[in-house]
């Protein structure tokens, strides 16, 4: 479908968010960061896709690590340089760009290879009941071994339907009834094949293998639509996309983990936990997966498709990413040569200390939001006034901790020390390091 009145981007159904959320993917990444180094802290675990932590934040290998530097032209500010953790579960940025770029491999290297083989697709949704107090970890692993069962043992009939593989989608909301993981399934087959068999056929092995493994499910644990390529690739992320809408609709299906994150970003605690228990249940999960389409198809892979160059992609699509531009203005620009982008650069270690999850600020969604309205003065004042901030909290932390036991250093040097006690020595240590008397916590 076609929309005449807002501009689509390359690949989309929806509209481009509208600019005031711009930079929300990173207000959710600020707080996917807080919620692992708040995971670690009281675990002592790392849990998986950590390294968000680091994405925006860290320098990549060849670029000056020194410098922090951010690009700015007409289409906004973006980093530059700088490291990108590529996770699709914590990542709220770079989930954002997987999205799009399985997005666009659907449309654009798979739905016209099925064309052409004379091949159609199916969309195909499983999933599972459970309940809050659930292991999460359990319904995951449930759903996951039930649907290899089922695809096992469906091998035959899928040859049969002439099917040339499927394209995968997790997807988990999190509500009343805890988490709730799904699996969005485009089955590709003949166009010709019998989809209402092959929807029984399924939907059968289905419930033979869910209950198999010990996992039930109402009447709502499968379904199938038959011949909805187009529909499938507008749902995919679709979740993400409309996640802005956190009401009364998102209460009932459940929110998903980035609508967790805005909560989580607005101090609700219980978000938070939820999402951080989300995904430790997720453990290593595909959130997307291709399998051998690619393959048996003889196209590109998903990631493959990322490196297409743009003259590659058919003129149509091509032209569509000069539609995003602002309604205002914009059109002015499109026949111009673009400006080449605005270089802001500033230390990096002014950056590591903006961006610091301990701040409990956007720090990075701060400083491209100044980057775009006032250029350097503004990111500068704005990374000048980050800093001083962090700095008065880390001063603020120092006086509100305990005094410190001084008698731990004597107490090293008889005794192996208790977890507890290696704590309270390397605050000493730390202390003392930054040439503050051991006591002056004490003392304030
Ligand atoms: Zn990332």
């Amino acid at each position: 479908m076609v929309r005449k009145t807002a501009p689509l981007g390359k690949n989309r159904d929806t509209p481009p968010a509208p600019r005031r959320h711009r930079y929300r993917p990173h207000i959710r990444q600020a707080a996917a960061q807080r919620l692992v180094a708040g995971y670690w802290s009281q675990h002592e675990i790392n849990l998986r896709g950590s390294s968000v932590l680091g994405c925006g934040r860290w320098r990549v290998f060849g670029e000056d690590p020194h410098q922090a530097q951010i690009e700015v032209d007409n289409d906004g500010a973006r980093l530059r340089g700088h490291f990108t953790c590529g996770c699709n579960w914590t990542c709220e940025c770079c989930a954002a760009t997987s999205v799009a770029r399985n997005r666009g491999w659907l449309r654009g290297a798979l739905f016209p290879a099925l064309a052409q083989h004379g091949k159609s697709g199916s969309l195909v949704t499983l999933t599972l009941s459970h309940r809050y107090d659930d292991d999460w970890a359990d319904v995951v692993a449930t759903l996951k071994s039930a649907y290899a069962r089922m695809d096992r043992r469906l091998h035959k009939v899928y040859k049969k339907a002439g099917s040339a593989g499927k394209f995968k989608a997790f997807e988990v909301t999190v509500g009343a009834n805890g988490l709730h993981p799904h699996l969005h399934i485009l089955i590709t087959h003949d166009a010709d094949t019998d989809t209402a068999a092959l929807a029984q056929t399924m939907e059968a092995a289905w419930r033979q293998a869910l209950t198999e493994v010990g996992g039930h499910c109402t009447q709502h644990g499968f379904d199938f639509q038959a011949h909805r390529l187009d529909d499938y690739a507008a749902k995919m992320g679709a979740a993400h996309e409309l996640a802005a809408q956190s009401t009364k609709s998102g209460r009932r299906k459940g929110f998903t983990l980035s609508q967790l994150l805005d909560a989580a970003s607005h101090g609700d605690l219980c978000a938070g936990a939820e999402w951080q228990r989300a995904i430790a249940a997720l453990k290593a999960t595909n959130r997307f997966h291709a399998g051998s389409l690619a393959q048996r198809l003889g196209i590109p892979t998903p990631s493959e498709w990322e490196e297409q160059p743009a003259e590659a992609a058919p003129p149509a699509q091509a032209e569509l990413p000069l539609e995003q531009d602002d309604a205002t203005g914009a059109d002015t620009d499109q026949a111009a040569e673009p400006a080449p982008p605005a270089i802001i650069s500033y230390p990096l270690v002014d950056h590591l200390k903006a961006t610091h999850p301990a701040l409990g600020r956007p720090g990075l969604a701060m400083i491209l939001r100044a980057a775009r309205r006032g250029g350097t003065t503004a990111v500068l004042r704005m990374v000048d006034a980050l800093c001083r901030d962090s700095e008065r909290k880390q001063y603020e932390a120092l006086l509100a901790a305990p005094p410190i036991d001084s008698q731990i250093i004597t107490i090293a040097a008889q005794r192996p020390l208790n977890k507890d006690e290696i704590a309270e020595y390397l605050r000493y240590k730390r202390q003392a390091l930054r040439g503050q008397p051991p006591h002056a916590a004490a003392v304030a």
